[in-house]
């Protein structure tokens, strides 16, 4: 093709994607690379184009949301920098139709609060509706205009830098695409931040119908987890406060019910205590009472287990018992020999398995003696 409109992969944008149209017959266009002065269209299938006339067509949709979250990008870069300061510097960005990171030189977390002001900033140049100016420039009158501040995606290519500014705003030399003004981007949201290396931030955002697509994601979260609980969405983290402190409480009741339920046998002066479904936590609660061994069987739809464990005090192998519990149950047992654990298919073995670990139990407590 001697021109074409579509965007090569460069710069941290995707590249675009669409059709090439020969005769009515269309060519579907997965991906534009660059590679040296030309541009390179990868199209699908085996289908040959000839010489001649061609038309192109490019995913608008898809473009104009890269558009967006370009434009968004220069003007999340200069209000990080507005709001955490001059040393902010772009790192590296990413970006298609459907999402964009910012990296950026930080020393810390970027807190919520901070993220919160970089958002409100952001969207002040958004409805302030500027314009974006692009202009080639040669180089030496680049820099003299703006200064090396220019350069926030690396280093110039070329003698003539294409340099993009939203005025007040941000100035940057860029080859990616960009909306004429920046009313047309909608909500700028930021999605999330991450330390991706020391001094490096990762600030993940949204734009367009993107960013209304997130904050309707996270609406229908609200809604959804306030209406399990059956409240306002406003009262939310309070009633999640309330309910995660009754369910510790409520814990905390069934293991001392447990442990007062408990079948207790006392055998050659060690407490063998059996009760099923016991948490690990209650288990330990008894084992650290000294001069006790613990066996608690449970199943689920699938398959039984078996929990097996002592008081430092006692002699007993658990993880030969739990091997044993584990065979029969037709699955395997392991673990430490102060703690260990049998699980297996065979659900109707569970009472077999439970006894012959009680056997192994009392056969190697006598030994002790
Ligand atoms: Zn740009």
């Amino acid at each position: 093709l001697d021109r074409t409109l579509f965007y090569p992969e460069g710069g941290g944008q995707d590249s675009d994607t669409g059709m090439l149209v020969q005769n009515g017959k269309k060519f579907d266009v997965s991906r534009v690379e660059k590679s040296g002065d030309a541009v390179i269209h990868i199209i699908d299938g085996k289908n040959k184009i000839s010489g001649g006339k061609i038309e192109g067509e490019i995913n608008w949709q898809r473009r104009y949301a890269s558009m967006r979250h370009h434009t968004a990008t220069h003007i999340i870069n200069a209000s990080a920098r507005k709001v955490l300061g001059n040393h902010i510097w772009q790192r590296g960005s990413y970006l298609d139709e459907n999402e964009a990171r910012l990296d950026v030189s930080h020393f810390r977390r970027i807190s919520p609060e901070e993220v919160r002001m970089i958002e409100r900033e952001a969207n002040s140049v958004v409805m302030g509706a500027k314009p974006v100016v692009k202009e080639w420039l040669p180089i030496g009158e680049a820099e003299k205009k703006y200064g090396m501040h220019l350069y926030q995606g690396g280093a110039p290519k070329g003698k003539i830098l294409r340099v993009v500014s939203i005025p007040g705003t941000e100035v940057e030399a860029c080859g990616g695409t960009h909306v004429d003004n920046t009313a047309e981007i909608g909500l700028i949201k930021i999605t999330g931040t991450e330390r991706i290396q020391d001094g490096v931030e990762r600030i993940k955002f949204a734009a367009g119908y993107k960013s209304l697509e997130y904050v309707q994601e996270q609406e229908e979260l609200l809604r959804k987890a306030a209406g399990i609980l059956n409240v306002d969405t406003a009262v939310l983290p309070k009633t999640v406060e309330r309910f995660f402190r009754e369910w510790k409480k409520l814990r905390k009741q069934v293991e001392n019910l447990q442990k007062d339920a408990a079948a207790i046998e006392v055998f050659n002066g060690v407490k063998i205590v059996t009760q099923d479904d016991m948490t690990p936590s209650a288990i330990k609660s008894i084992t650290s009472g000294g001069k006790s061994v613990v066996i608690s069987p449970g199943k689920t739809e699938k398959s039984a287990m078996i929990r097996i464990a002592r008081s430092p005090d006692v002699n007993v192998d658990c993880t030969t018992v739990a091997v044993e519990a584990g065979r029969i149950l037709g699955g395997r047992g392991g673990g430490r020999k102060e703690v260990a654990q049998a699980g297996g298919p065979d659900l109707d073995k569970l009472d077999e398995a439970k006894a012959r670990a009680i056997g192994m139990v009392k056969e190697q407590l006598e030994k002790d003696l």
